[in-house]
């Protein structure tokens, strides 16, 4: 790559942002799309948000994508924000477009393209969602947009799924339920269950949200946000009682493809997302 007085600069916001693989699908991407661009990483310290927003604008940024722990509070200092976003509450991704600031969310975009890959479907279906934080709201956004059939949902706090319930069935048509973790046992009709809680991130691999044997018989499909390990505690428990599981690295990588996407005003073909999406699983699998 040549970078030169016309390169355009992106970028990912947030604090730590120092072991993100955002950089790495980004420059993947521009290099195999030849986009004359760069990905950096924007470290920005509390405290520094509105600043780090309004530089963007000065320094004629052309996109950013958002993490923890600005998701939330960034969405103040937007121009536009996509329907979706919010609704979830949450924005990772803005497009700087005439001098706008426009925020969207492709967390969720990027989930439903990693479970349709994999002939998964929410249509009609009963779903189960661990956790209440901001990877549930993106999910439980989700399953109402793609029709689910009625979204349970549990957490260590119950009174944030209670409040995540009354959200979805303020913007959607569709039933809700929370359910306590000593329940899930007792419930045969959870086909698919989404593990959104950050229990059994790395280094704390031997955690799981949920350890009775007897829910996971009952699994059609498990999902877990997490993509460090790439095969929780939770996933190997669902693997073999005979579920199909997915992980969290399709999300990773289709969210930052429609960012791109969306930042450069192109579809990306398949052949190269697939070329990508295996340069990617080297990179990931051999980093330390
Ligand atoms: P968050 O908003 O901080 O929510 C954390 C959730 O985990 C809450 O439901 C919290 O329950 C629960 N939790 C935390 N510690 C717990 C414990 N010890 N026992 C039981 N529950 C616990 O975080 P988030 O943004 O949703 O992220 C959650 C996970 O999703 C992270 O692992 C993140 O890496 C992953 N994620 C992955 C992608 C991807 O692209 N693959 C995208 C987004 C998120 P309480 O409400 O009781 O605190």
């Amino acid at each position: 790559m040549r970078i030169n007085g016309t390169t355009a600069l992106y970028g990912l916001m947030g604090h730590p942002v120092e072991h993100s693989f955002s950089p790495f699908l980004q420059n993947l991407f521009a290099k195999k799309i030849g986009k004359n661009m760069v990905y950096v990483t924007f470290n920005v310290d509390e405290g520094q948000l509105e600043s780090a927003v309004e530089g963007l604008r000065a320094l004629n940024i052309k996109g950013v994508n958002v993490t923890v722990p600005y998701k939330v509070e960034i969405m103040q200092y937007l121009d536009h924000i996509d329907e979706v976003a919010r609704n979830i509450g949450a924005v990772n991704t803005i497009k700087v477009e005439n001098d706008q600031l426009i925020g969207y969310n492709t967390d969720w975009l990027g989930l439903l393209a990693s479970l349709n890959e994999r002939d998964v479907y929410l249509k009609d279906k009963s779903v189960l969602i661990i956790g209440a934080g901001g990877g549930a709201r993106a999910v439980a956004v989700m399953c109402a947009k793609e029709g689910a059939k009625k979204i349970t949902i549990t957490n260590r706090t119950l009174s944030k799924a209670k409040d995540l319930c009354a959200l979805i069935e303020s913007q959607y048509q569709i039933e809700t339920e929370t359910v306590h973790f000593e329940a899930l046992k007792e419930r045969t009709d959870l086909r698919i269950a989404f593990q959104t809680t950050s229990v059994g991130m790395y280094p704390h691999i031997e955690n799981n949200p949920v350890y009775e044997t007897k829910f996971y018989k009952t699994l059609d499909v498990a999902i877990d946000l997490i993509y460090n390990p790439i095969e929780t505690h939770f996933l190997k428990e669902a693997r073999e009682a005979g579920a199909l599981t997915i992980n969290g690295l399709g999300m990773l990588f289709h969210q930052g493809i429609i960012a791109f996407e969306l930042w450069h005003g192109l579809k990306m073909g398949e052949s190269i997302k697939d070329t990508c999406y295996n340069v990617f699983l080297d990179e990931i699998v051999n980093a330390d």
